[in-house]
């Protein structure tokens, strides 16, 4: 197994290079970590109870339907321990997140990856690689790193095509910066689908990454199943408290999603005047091509104070993956790329 290579930084250098929060974390949950110090003697409520119960209010489902976990990298990793096995196989793309390969992996499984379809999920060439060993299928909308998704109408149609004894892994980890009309209503699909599981994070828009919070909705026995391969306290007290507090952070989810909006607008429209070519973005970074190799330049950037991803690892080694910052960050990106290309 290949180790994970994350997004680097060097000191000094804006890091905007792993699609975390710009703005910083949670105001209310910082505060919650705050008042809840002093009980750290005790262990963590296993069941992760009152933040489960908030989530199934969102999604409009049960508790038994939620499973919390270390980070939605558990989440991946739990399901792969309940549902695939040595001489099985799971399906996904190639340009995509590595932690499914991961977890499909680590339990002696095969991954089976097909190339993007000019940067979309290639999702009928998946299922042309499917035969009866096939246990899962990840799909990440958006993707990470070319920020394209597919619809509601695509995605649909696509569930109505896979059998129902292969789970369906759905990873909108950067759903919430989706604004596009038709993306998908992912708590309707979870009613007509049994087959399909929602993951979504506390990584990005909460500004949590630190404390690793991540969650999946899906039927109950899908859960309880996953729930089996769990440590029994793995998501500790200072995390449940403060992704329980950040979902009703209204304040600053807003301000992160606006800034989000009007950087997008920016930084696209920067990419444009350079003849860049880059994919449309749903979340809170954008993909770019620079026409020659990332690698050898990335550290010149980062130098000049602003850390990117090198997308070498996710086979895109003339493309840099960067997370939207504040304006002055943004307009630094361009001068550094206006000097070195
Ligand atoms: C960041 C990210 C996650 C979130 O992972 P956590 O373990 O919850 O921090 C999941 N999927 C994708 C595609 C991501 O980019």
């Amino acid at each position: 197994m290949k180790a994970y290579v994350p997004g680097s930084t060097i000191p000094g250098a804006a890091k905007l290079s792993s699609n975390e929060n710009p703005l910083g974390p949670s105001p209310l949950g910082v505060q919650s970590i705050r008042d809840i110090l002093d009980g750290i003697n005790r262990y963590p409520d296993g069941a992760s109870t009152a933040l489960r119960t908030e989530l199934s209010k969102i999604w409009s489902t049960g508790m038994e339907n939620i499973l919390v976990a270390n980070g939605s990298d558990e989440v991946f990793t739990l399901l792969a321990a309940a549902w695939i096995g040595s001489g099985e196989n799971a399906l996904g793309a190639k340009e995509t997140f590595s932690q499914y390969r991961y977890a499909v992996n680590l339990f002696s499984a095969e991954m089976r990856e097909v190339h993007l379809e000019e940067g979309l999920y290639p999702l009928d060439p998946m299922l042309e690689k499917a035969d009866s060993a096939t246990r899962m299928i990840f799909i990440c909308n958006p993707n990470n790193p070319t920020g394209t998704y597919h619809s509601h109408q695509e995605i649909d149609s696509f569930l109505a095509r896979v059998p129902a004894d292969v789970l369906v892994i759905l990873d909108e980890a950067y759903a919430d910066f989706a604004d596009a009309p038709d993306f998908p209503d992912t708590a309707k699909l979870l009613a007509a689908y049994p087959n399909l599981v929602v993951t979504r994070t506390f990584s990005k828009l909460y500004g949590l990454a630190g404390l690793r919070v991540g969650y999946a909705v899906g039927t109950e026995e899908v859960i309880s199943g996953a729930n089996r391969a769990s440590l029994p306290f793995n998501v500790n007290n200072l995390a449940q408290a403060a992704a329980l507090e950040s979902l009703g952070d209204e304040d600053f989810c807003q301000r992160s999603l606006n800034m989000v909006k009007s950087e997008k607008t920016f930084v696209s429209s920067e990419l444009e005047k350079r003849g860049l070519f880059y994919y449309p973005s749903q979340a809170n970074f954008i993909c770019f091509d620079i026409g020659r190799e990332v690698a050898p330049l990335w550290r010149a950037i980062a130098e000049r104070g602003i850390a990117v991803r090198n997308l070498q690892s996710f086979g895109l080694p003339r493309m840099i993956r960067y997370t939207f910052g504040e304006r002055q960050e943004n307009i630094r990106l361009f001068e550094i790329l206006d000097e070195l290309l």
